[in-house]
């Protein structure tokens, strides 16, 4: 199988990461783990998109994302197992800062060679695999997707019926791999 793998909310913590920013600027920060929307800034009151926007778009933000724990050994069993794996990621903010950004995040959180393995798209529906593992509700691009988008399980994806749903504790049951 070609399974693409996202990279924020599935292998980088972009949530974490801009919780622990409103946290240096001592702003509220909302339970992320509670969230009911996607996107971070519709939990949080009106006037934190804009912080929100300028700490994406800060150096260092996207190479300092922790990582979720479980990602990096998933993928390396998925190669393991002799399935192609490439992480599939929309890039965020300002692109100059942040794409060089994500590949020094893969090669040095994921390991050695992921770089290569990363397919940088706004559009998810225009790359071909089989599945799609990626935390968001609902994706929508120009093409019929010819991938099964199997969520990462989050509580902002909760509502959506009829998908398929891991983590990185049971993916492999779920895949039946
Ligand atoms: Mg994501």
């Amino acid at each position: 199988m070609i399974i693409l793998v996202d990279m924020d909310g599935v292998l980088a913590d972009y949530n974490l990461g801009i919780e622990k920013e409103l946290k240096k600027r001592c702003l509220w920060t909302p339970d992320r783990n509670e969230f009911k929307t996607f996107y971070y800034a519709d939990n949080c009151p009106p006037e934190y998109g804009k912080v929100i926007d300028v700490i994406g778009s800060k150096k260092g933000f996207a190479f300092d994302l922790p990582s979720i724990k479980g990602g990096k050994e998933a993928l390396e069993k998925m190669l393991e197992l002799g399935q192609e794996v490439r992480i599939c990621t929309a890039p965020f903010g300002d692109y100059k800062i942040t794409i060089p950004e994500k590949l020094a995040w893969a090669e040095y959180n994921i390991g050695k060679g992921w770089a290569k393995k990363i397919v940088l798209t706004k559009d998810k529906t225009l790359i071909r695999g089989d599945i799609l593992i990626d935390d968001k509700p609902k994706i929508l691009g120009i093409m019929e997707p010819v991938w099964e988008h199997v969520l990462y399980d989050k509580s902002y994806n909760k509502e959506v019926e009829g998908k398929r749903r891991l983590t990185w504790e049971n993916w492999r049951e779920v895949l039946g791999i």
